[in-house]
């Protein structure tokens, strides 16, 4: 599973980073799905690898710009190209909307691939493709928004060899026919089906891509079996202690604080207030800061997203920079 930031500032962008986007997709798929859409996103798609004819489903936190403004021109251009697949967007209340009136107000009226639009703040959400299993958690911010659990369907378990060998089944066409889901009848009219001889599914891994949240604990539920949380860290601490706690956002320590109790393995941090810099001469405004608040609370692995930053998840559950 690879995880593509293709924006990670908060409320506006720096000469440095965009505003908020992620790029999810399945190893090298050319399949992928975009989380979050702030202005100017398909700028950053285009020093991707992800095109906009391989977008399967979008999915939006919350309604705030940073995090929805890139949507009218990223469909205006899908429809440019020429893009005659469906397109689903997966958001909170406001999102079809401001969606519908941009594009009428730009004259865009016909749309060659039909667009269509699912309710995540309803109580019965619910999304399954061939890919993901995706489930919506509610966060706490100054507008509805969500976190997106993704679990990547589960992978068939392969042939168990040892029962298929007891069962004096030959190894030849019969494993073929079993391997590709059909069952088979033994010499002495034994059926043997597909799911006898397969040793148990594998569970799919599993990502949680987080909206804009003072309150991470309420992840507590949603991390347990995950495998990463993708989570806003819009300031350390000390920050946050001058700011005010009125814009709804979480700390560095807030998130991994969670993360430590819920006992997930990493956390990508991302959304970071403008004053944080790589470098910057007050020390109190570097990622490092951002990254040594975090590690002082958890003991598992930390990741500060950037533009482009990619990582993967294995299927081994590791998560590597790639
Ligand atoms: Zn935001």
């Amino acid at each position: 599973m690879r995880l593509t930031f293709l924006g990670t500032s908060a409320g506006s962008p720096t000469p440095e980073r965009n505003v908020t986007a992620l790029a999810l997709a399945l190893d090298e798929s050319r399949n992928w799905y975009l989380v979050d859409c702030g202005e100017g996103t398909q700028h950053r798609l285009l020093k991707s690898c992800y095109t906009l004819s391989g977008l399967k489903c979008i999915f939006i936190t919350h309604v705030h710009g940073d995090h929805m403004y890139g949507l009218p021109g990223l469909i205006s251009s899908a429809s440019m190209q020429g893009r005659k697949e469906p397109l689903t967007v997966v958001a909170p209340e406001g999102v079809e909307s401001f969606v519908r009136h941009s594009l009428e107000c730009a004259a865009v009226t016909d749309l060659p691939f039909e667009l269509s639009f699912i309710a995540s703040d309803c109580d019965d959400f619910y999304f399954k493709d061939d890919v993901f299993e995706v489930t919506a958690h509610e966060l706490s911010h100054r507008v509805p928004c969500f976190a997106y659990r993704f679990q990547e369907a589960p992978k068939k378990g392969p042939l168990n060899q040892e029962k298929l060998q007891s069962l004096g089944v030959p190894k030849g066409p019969l494993w073929g026919k079993l391997q590709a889901g059909n069952s088979i009848i033994l010499d002495d009219g034994q059926v043997v089906s597909a799911e006898d001889a397969r040793l148990a599914d594998e569970k799919g891994r599993v990502a949680i891509i987080g909206g804009d949240n003072d309150k991470p604990e309420l992840l507590l539920e949603a991390m347990k079996g995950a495998d990463v949380l993708v989570h806003e860290a819009t300031f350390t601490e000390p920050v946050f202690a001058k700011v005010g706690p009125q814009y709804m956002h979480s700390t560095a320590e807030m998130v991994t604080t969670a993360a430590e109790k819920a006992g997930i393995a990493s956390v990508i941090l991302t959304h970071f207030s403008g004053r944080y810099r790589r470098e910057s001469p007050n020390e109190q405004f570097t990622l490092a800061a951002l990254r040594a608040e975090a590690e002082s609370v958890y003991k598992g692995q930390v990741e500060l997203a950037e533009d482009f930053g990619c990582w993967e998840l294995t299927s081994d559950r590791t998560l590597n920079r790639i």
